[in-house]
């Protein structure tokens, strides 16, 4: 049955004062003053395999939160089996009683374990109240539910008979595992990574990013009470991602891999998976999204106001911890000034701090090696004969991973802060003369290898779609007159090519279309 689409959740704003803002205080109280265990889980069973290491949150690392336990081989491999035999009964199941499990886990979100798992994402992966709502709330149930409706739709999708003739697609889930290997920037995309193949009738081994196991296991619990039944996601924690991908890549019955992360890592699984290709009854479906450099080009048509708060939420929003985030900025000297005033203003009323105090904007970056890798594009460009820091530039780990918004402007289009990323609260401007905007493009485009999102800033119709040509190839998000962050499920499918990523739009049929395998039956009636 033709179903309409979804409703996107509506945000909430827990404004001062209101009853949503006392009721996810109190949660973000209780789960600090207690600590959680975390164990993986293995056909439905909580498994304890021995070492554990100790869940901290970013902005008070002297704080634990819990322990979690490490996987190693002999728990993936019994992930496997459990994966394995879960998978005929998983399969065989209507769609629609498959279903209707992601959609209860949709509806919990929504209700009762709303404040839990924004709680505990901003807890385990310092978010504002805001970056929690629109990610772990918001997008999650989004992604829930519109995979629902665009697997409907793929299952409907049949070709024609003829005289005589009755054929069928049957859209068969892949031959084997899906690994699911996901990032600590989104618990969105921590969900739908394995949901996403599960939901199509395949069954999954789920590796948690180590600094967001903690909103995991809380998202595992709501899964499991929805009634997922046992073994068709098994969650293996490990802060040593070989120890999982390692064996799960060694299996015969590996046959795909739902990723997001580094490009390193991405390249790593790749070229295993090419390695091990002999083992494989099939070839492997790779769906991978990894890293941008993201732009924002103004046009000098471009509307200032409207630029300066782009470039700051852009930049600056979860300290600029997401793939989509704007990083480096390309501004026509005639309204630089007025765009960098405006910014200036803007972030001046903003606060870094501990995201339980709501009104601080930005919160500490994940952990000890970002804050010093961003730390260190800070000094470099404090020191550099081709940049200067033009806001910001301060940072403080004592208590928290706290880096103050940082702006870095470019004497070179190509200075090293332009082209690398960096996955902090740092973005880079470079300034280039008017009569230049046509020029600069081409510079855009070459002067990173990524392809994930961008934006233009221009009233002039005519610079939109010059930048919209010449960038076609650039951002698989492409904004114009927005931010380049902030993609809404059901609206704009989100994903990038180059070296982004496989391109195959996280909350889409193109996605879900990855996780089946075809079979095309004739029969002569
Ligand atoms: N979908 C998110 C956005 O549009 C970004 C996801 C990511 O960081 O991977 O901002």
């Amino acid at each position: 049955p033709e179903t309409p689409p979804p409703e996107n959740e509506p945000v909430r704003a827990y404004a001062p004062g209101s009853e949503d803002r006392r009721s996810v205080q109190e949660r973000l109280r209780e789960l600090r003053n207690q600590t959680v265990e975390i164990p993986a889980f293995v056909g439905g069973t909580p498994v304890y395999p021995g070492s554990t290491s100790e869940v901290v949150p970013p902005h008070d690392h002297q704080h634990t939160l819990g322990e979690v336990h490490q996987s190693g081989k002999a728990t993936v491999d019994d992930a496997i089996d459990a994966a394995m035999e879960a998978k005929a009964e998983w399969a065989a199941m209507d769609f629609s009683d498959r279903a209707a499990i992601f959609l209860r886990a949709a509806d919990l979100i929504a209700g009762p374990y709303r404040d839990t798992l924004n709680a505990a994402t901003m807890l385990g992966q310092g978010k504002s109240i805001h970056q929690a709502e629109i990610d772990a709330a918001c997008e999650l149930i989004d992604f829930l539910r519109f995979n629902v409706h665009y697997a409907e739709q793929i299952y409907r999708d049949q070709p024609n008979d003829s005289q005589g003739i009755w054929n069928q697609m049957q859209y068969r889930p892949l031959e084997g595992f899906v690994l699911a290997v996901t990032p600590f920037n989104f618990t969105a995309i921590q969900g739908n990574l394995p949901t996403a193949p599960a939901l199509m009738g395949n069954t999954v081994l789920w590796k948690p990013a180590s600094r967001s196991v903690y909103s995991a296991f809380f998202f595992y619990k709501i899964l499991e009470e929805a009634g997922l039944p046992p073994g068709v996601i098994n969650m293996l924690p490990a802060d040593d991602g070989a120890a999982v991908g390692t064996p799960a890549l060694q299996s015969e019955h590996f046959a795909g891999l739902h990723f997001t992360g580094s490009v390193g890592t991405f390249d790593h699984l790749w070229s295993t998976i090419g390695d091990n290709l002999d083992t494989y009854r099939t070839y492997p479906t790779i769906v991978g999204e990894t890293g941008g450099k993201d732009f924002i080009v103004a046009h000098p048509s471009a509307h200032v106001e409207q630029l300066a708060t782009a470039v700051v939420r852009g930049s600056f929003e979860y300290q600029g911890q997401k793939c989509s985030a704007a990083s480096r900025l390309y501004m026509p000297e005639s309204i630089w000034p007025d765009v960098r005033r405006e910014i200036t203003s803007q972030l001046d009323e903003v606060t870094v701090g501990p995201p339980e105090d709501f009104t601080n904007f930005l919160n500490a970056v994940i952990d000890q090696r970002a804050f010093d890798k961003i730390v260190g594009y800070i000094e470099r460009a404090r020191e550099a004969d081709d940049a200067e820091i033009v806001y910001g530039g301060d940072y403080d780990d004592s208590t928290g991973y706290f880096i103050e918004p940082t702006i870095i402007r470019a004497h070179a289009p190509k200075e090293t802060t332009m082209c690398e990323e960096i996955f902090g609260p740092v973005t880079t401007v470079y300034v280039y003369p008017d009569e230049e905007f046509a020029s600069t493009l081409p510079l855009v485009d070459e002067t990173s290898p990524y392809g994930l999102t961008g934006s233009i800033f221009a009233r002039d119709r005519a610079a939109i779609k010059l930048a919209s040509d010449v960038l076609e190839q650039a951002a698989g998000n492409f904004y114009i007159n927005d931010k380049p962050t902030g993609a809404v499920v059901g609206e704009q499918p989100f994903g990038g090519a180059r070296r982004s990523g496989t391109n195959d739009k996280a909350g889409s049929a193109y996605n879900l279309m990855r996780w089946v395998s075809p079979r095309a039956i004739k029969e002569n009636l």
